[in-house]
């Protein structure tokens, strides 16, 4: 097949940049980017769903031509070109000044899952928007890392609520041509293919990649004819549930991600794992150390610990997985012999000796196998320290040597276009480049409350509109029942206090949490000056039906005339509807189980925007609440009925101070105490919770660190 810049026919040479530009992801957090394959064409634009790949594809020549000879596009054109080629050519690291050796030192990525864009659906929810957050800002930084993960052709899974409101998954098939990956050739101009080593009978992957911005991430595909059929299938789709398949899936990931990058030549020293998914990747360094290097076991496994980082996300013990040890020994008898181990003393690597005989815990095997460990907040770190305190007996639980760094999100990818532009007249033109400085956003101060206002307003009728759009589509070509077009949000009001809650529909996240006390509810919702609404949206794990029962519930609420319209559940939540999401809602509910939400980001996406959290305090809410930036729920207080204290503790906030301070409106029509709240939102939230700030801990305390150990023996 031919690379894909070739097959956009109708591109003239003085736009053959477009498809440049189209390549790298790096348009997606780049509003001027994006703007160029928009002004070719909105209507086109908008059909494909702001995807650029496919805009090249599907335009007429015709609006290329006129483009191509439109000096005002032109130089918006040449301005997108220069800046994307001066940034990837670039070399200095942001990490230069803290590395004084030139040691080779790559970061090696590896996860699961990755939220990037809507048009690569790679991801199944927050761990995954952590990733490509990650690698984005890693790009920004030009931090030297390379991203491994999996292709998943079926990974799509669009969801839709029956009748019943039970929630089905539609497969959708991967268009790979149409988004933008590209495929990793060799020198023959033939597709790379790698086997994964000593798993018989043989597994191949096809390699793939993602420009993302500087960073690439490879993605592996099992789906080739090298495969027999079993096989084909382990990249099909994300977290399998069925063990024997998920562990094949992780052999893949893990070690036959680090055989692609063998084979790639990609030099690297650091290994960072998001998750356990990918864990075996450190037995596949230890094992090249012992082959090659001549290495005992205790040596290169010293050496893979010193420069490996693992960070855990989840206190949930459903996503750390434990695989059987028969199974272990199906797939691992021809590879412990060559990490010099025992069978006894391969199995004792993932022992959880606080219950050592459920299996294999790939957890364990991390925790075990790198010296930097890491929870996503810092209550999610003092939980992670409960946890596996069993694998450090002899320490206090204070002292068990797991640390936190606490997630954040990619600003220039969750902040609004629109907001960016007040923010750039603001903050000063410079603010995105200095963004997690605190002082840059003292100036959110200045912002007039009128401007702030109605930039927010008007995000709002944004939402309510592409809400609408999206029933009004259904109802016409699904021909959807009356009943759904009304459950899906077509009686949304934009001057309506609005809440939103969106994630995936696990069951500590509690999503039917508000429908406790119905009638209390009610009487909000249908308040006839200051009523209320609640736009749900979010997909239960296609195994998970207590998920999905969840889900029911609340589609129900959505359905009942007497919640009166003013609760909507918007069908097939993604990125794509994420954004409108957290920038369009007036305040931002979660309300998990307590301790389970490791950190959380979406409230981080909303408060970047202006939007106040209403949050249990848990995850990252227990460092980002401070009392004027939004509303915590700590319902603990209450009886042995957690679930009816934490409503409860919802509904009065509601009653007492959100909706009395949102419809307290001054003569200029500006509600400017609740302006204040947003103000303090941004001010106190945005620079602490970016991937900026993140990204240069993980540099500062583990990476540098880490790059030390490497120097030790060089
Ligand atoms: C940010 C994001 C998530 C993660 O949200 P949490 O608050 O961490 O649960 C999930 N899905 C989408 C589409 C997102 O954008």
């Amino acid at each position: 097949m031919e690379p894909k810049p070739m097959e956009y026919r109708n591109l003239p040479p003085r736009l053959a940049g477009l498809a440049e530009i189209a390549s790298n992801l790096w348009w997606s957090w780049h509003p001027a980017a994006r703007m160029l394959y928009k002004n070719l064409d909105r209507q086109v634009w908008k059909e494909s769903t702001h995807n650029p790949v496919k805009v090249l594809r599907e335009l007429a020549a015709e609006a290329l031509t006129v483009a191509a000879t439109d000096p005002a596009y032109l130089a918006r054109y040449d301005a997108v070109l220069e800046r994307l080629r001066k940034e990837l050519a670039e070399e200095d690291c942001w990490c230069d000044e803290k590395i004084s050796v030139p040691v080779d030192y790559t970061v090696a990525y590896f996860s699961a899952e990755y939220g990037l864009h809507h048009s690569l659906p790679f991801y199944a929810g927050g761990l995954g928007f952590l990733a490509g957050d990650h690698i984005k800002e890693a790009s920004d930084l030009r931090i030297p890392l390379v991203a491994v993960g999996f292709m998943y052709p079926e990974g799509y899974v669009m969801q839709h609520i029956r009748d019943d409101g039970w929630q089905e998954s539609v497969d959708q098939t991967l268009d790979r041509d149409a988004t933008a990956i590209t495929r990793v050739l060799d020198a023959e101009g033939r597709q790379v293919v790698v086997k994964v080593p000593f798993i018989e009978p043989p597994i191949h992957v096809a390699v793939w990649k993602v420009d993302v911005g500087r960073i690439p991430l490879y993605l592996m595909d099992t789906d080739i004819e090298a495969n027999d059929p079993w096989n084909r299938g382990i990249s099909e789709r994300l977290y399998i549930g069925d063990r024997e398949l998920r562990l094949r899936q992780e052999i893949v990931l893990g070690i036959g991600g680090d055989e692609v990058l063998d084979t790639l030549g990609v030099h690297r020293s650091i290994l960072h794992l998001n998750e356990g998914h990918p864990a075996f990747a450190l037995l596949e360094r230890i094992r090249e150390k012992v082959q090659d290097e001549g290495l005992s076991f205790e040596e290169a496994a010293r050496q893979v610990r010193n420069t490996s980082i693992f960070t855990t996300h989840t206190p949930v013990a459903a996503g750390h997985d434990v695989f059987p040890f028969d199974l272990m020994e199906k797939y691992f008898r021809s590879y412990w012999p060559s990490l010099g181990l025992s069978r006894d003393e391969f199995f004792r690597l993932g022992v959880n000796p606080a219950d050592p005989r459920a299996g294999f815990n790939m957890t364990v095997m991390a925790l075990k196998l790198s010296a930097f460990r890491n929870g996503v907040s810092l209550r999610h770190g003092e939980v992670t320290r409960r946890m596996w305190q069993s694998l450090w007996p002899e320490a206090a639980p204070e002292r068990v040597p797991i640390d936190s760094i606490t997630n954040g999100i990619h600003v220039p990818t969750w902040i609004e276009p629109k907001m960016e532009l007040l923010f750039d007249r603001w903050l000063g033109p410079d603010w995105i480049e200095r963004h997690d400085d605190p002082a840059v956003w003292e100036n959110v101060a200045k912002i007039p409350d009128e401007d702030l206002w109605k930039t927010h307003y008007w995000l709002k009728i944004k939402l309510v509109d592409a809400v609408r759009e999206r029933v009004r589509q259904r109802w016409s070509r699904d021909r959807i029942s009356t009943s759904k077009v009304l459950a899906g949000g077509t009686l949304l009001d934009p001057s309506v206090l609005t809440v939103g809650f969106a994630r995936r529909f696990a069951a500590y996240k509690r999503a039917d949490l508000i429908f406790r006390d119905r009638e209390r509810l009610k009487r909000m919702l249908n308040d006839r000056w200051r009523p209320l609404q609640i736009i749900f949206a979010g997909k239960a794990h296609p195994a998970d039906d207590e998920g999905k029962q969840i889900l029911q519930r609340v589609y129900r609420m959505a359905e009942d005339p007497e919640m009166g319209g003013r609760i909507a559940f918007v069908e097939d939540y993604g990125e794509q509807f994420a954004q409108y999401l957290v920038h369009g809602v007036d305040v931002w509910l979660n309300n998990p189980l307590p301790p389970f939400e490791a950190s959380g980001t979406s409230g981080m996406k909303a408060a970047l925007n202006g939007v106040p959290q209403l949050s249990i305090l848990d995850g990252w809410w227990v460092e980002g609440y401070n009392g004027k930036n939004g509303w915590a729920v700590d319902g603990r207080e209450g009886t042995g009925d957690r679930d009816g204290a934490d409503a409860a503790a919802i509904y009065t906030l509601l009653e007492k101070e959100i909706i009395p301070l949102y419809y307290r409106v001054s003569q200029d029509g500006v509600p400017h105490g609740w302006v204040a709240v947003m103000k303090e939102a941004i001010r106190s939230n945005a620079p602490r919770f970016s991937t900026r700030r993140m990204v240069r801990e993980y540099l500062d305390r583990f990476y540098v660190p880490a790059l030390q150990a490497v120097k030790e023996w060089k």
